[in-house]
């Protein structure tokens, strides 16, 4: 695995995968098994793979954890060594750099909602560096995992909208044994607030199984999905968390909540 600390190697590396085709795997850091299971995606499309570990200011804001972020590039090298990854693009841009790129938009009817509303800007920073590194890259395909669902609709969306050429592809969420979806954030969490984290899949599962019901049954559909929702939102409010929100988008249930002071996404298919 090569490192690309600079625009300068990236130039060159690509000289050397242009050839080819290369699959692109954005991240920042703080590595898991989630993270490796795209990676076997990308390998599984093209000849080379690229990864990126940058944790972009663009995206987080003012009150948020940009500096406490999990950094940990040891751990992350000895994962990334142990598969196969062509090469590391492990760039550090200033965020005074990063105002002086082309800045996206995020479509706004997919920005505005879910976590857009409890994170301003966020997905325009999001949205702005994918764009730049897709620019610098020229990747053929890029991974993205549904873990971050609206994130990946904002992705394909801005793709769309720019004709980039590039094409993108879904990775599934990967779990911890006990169903807390796997997160770099998941290290903020103790021991107890952990155990009460593992409420959000099993409380997801069967919000699942009883929307799917009423999937099969038809009719006064949304109005019984709204039911739904609004006893799991007191069931979890009821167990301690604090709900930025519980909503069904996507044909899928989503939900983003705080379990002592950390923010934890997730989000199944019903
Ligand atoms: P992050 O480093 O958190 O920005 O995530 C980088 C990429 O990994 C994003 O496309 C995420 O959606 C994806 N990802 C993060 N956690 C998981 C997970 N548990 N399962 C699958 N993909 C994930």
């Amino acid at each position: 695995m090569k490192i690309l600390y600079n625009l300068e190697e990236l130039e060159i590396a690509k000289n050397e995968y242009k050839q080819g085709g290369i699959a692109f795997v954005p991240t920042m850091g703080a590595l898991h098994a989630g993270h490796l299971s795209l990676i076997n995606k990308a390998n599984s499309v093209a000849d080379k793979v690229i990864v990126s570990i940058f944790v972009n200011p663009l995206q987080f804001g003012p009150n948020e954890d940009f500096t406490k972020y999990p950094r940990n590039i040891d751990k992350d090298l000895a994962l990334l060594r142990n598969k196969k990854v062509d090469y590391l693009f492990y760039p550090s841009f200033t965020k005074d750099e990063l105002l002086k790129i082309k800045q996206v938009s995020a479509e706004p009817k997919l920005a505005d909602i879910l976590c857009g509303k409890f994170r301003k800007g966020h997905f325009d920073g999001v949205a702005t560096i994918v764009n730049y590194f897709f620019e610098l890259i020229e990747p053929n395909y890029a991974v993205f995992g549904e873990k971050d669902y609206q994130q990946l609709k904002i992705i394909e969306a801005m793709v769309n909208n720019l004709s980039l050429n590039v094409k993108i592809l879904a990775a599934p969420i990967l779990r911890e044994a006990s169903g807390l979806a796997m997160s770099s954030r998941n290290v903020y969490l103790n021991q107890s607030s952990r155990l009460k984290a593992d409420e959000i899949y099993k409380n997801l599962n069967s919000m699942s199984e009883e929307i799917s019901k009423i999937l099969a049954g038809g009719i006064e559909r949304n109005k019984k999905i709204q039911r739904i929702i609004d006893s799991y939102k007191e069931k979890f409010i009821n167990s301690g968390f604090e709900l930025d929100y519980l909503e069904y988008h996507w044909s899928r249930i989503l939900i983003a909540a705080r379990i002592d002071g950390v923010r934890l996404i997730d989000n199944m298919p019903a």
